[in-house]
């Protein structure tokens, strides 16, 4: 997909502040450093639109941006940051979980891993999670850049089996740096919408 026009519209919090519309909207998970804001800006085609690593696990809203005017794309608050205390951690886990189960827009969680280790236990849960309320799947493995490719499939299947994927979750080999699984990537977006 093309993109020609990208921008923020809300940081939300609670379920009234979501945007009104019946747009699809595909929500970005992933661990705090995992590459999720390098992952948006590269398939939206912005250097900084959402922000990279600044304050690690520090945003706890839902950034949802606009996109052609025809989808959200929604940021959810990185996990496993260390650095952040019980109670933040439970605010988090309500936000999401609100947003994820109840919202009726939502299409697809994409789920970004690091192509160069196994998946983590946080990594697994939230994909257990997903698979536990029945929201459809498409996980990124990214950084492929940092790996060599003759390394790659090895990688990518440790991904899958430590994630133990579904037959019908889509998978995507990803790069930020290069764009590889770029194209690939809007496809299967689009054939959610
Ligand atoms: P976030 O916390 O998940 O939003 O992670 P960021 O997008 O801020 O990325 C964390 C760090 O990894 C930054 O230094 C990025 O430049 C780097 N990074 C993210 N994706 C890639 C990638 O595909 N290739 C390489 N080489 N570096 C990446």
């Amino acid at each position: 997909m093309k993109v020609v026009s990208s921008e923020i519209v809300i940081s939300a919090v609670k379920p009234d502040q979501y945007p009104e519309t019946e747009l699809p909207e595909f929500a970005l998970a992933g661990r705090s450093n995992v590459g999720k804001s390098s992952f948006i800006n590269k398939m939206l085609n912005r250097k900084g639109l959402a922000r990279i690593s600044s304050k690690p696990g520090k945003t706890q809203t839902l950034n949802f941006y606009l996109i052609n005017e025809i989808l959200h794309f929604v940021d959810v608050p990185g996990y496993g940051y260390a650095k952040v205390s019980k109670k933040e951690r439970e605010a988090w886990g309500k936000m999401i979980e609100t947003y994820l189960t109840k919202r009726e827009q939502l299409k697809a969680v994409i789920l970004i891993v690091d192509l160069r280790h196994p998946p983590t236990q946080d990594d697994v849960m939230m994909y257990d999670f997903l698979k536990h309320y029945g929201i459809p799947c498409i996980i990124i493995a990214t950084k492929a850049d940092k790996i060599s490719k003759s390394q790659w499939q090895k990688h990518f299947k440790v991904t899958k089996e430590t994630l133990d994927l579904d037959p019908d979750d889509h998978i995507v080999l990803f790069s930020s740096e290069t764009g590889h699984g770029k194209d690939e990537a809007w496809s299967i977006i689009k054939s959610y919408m």
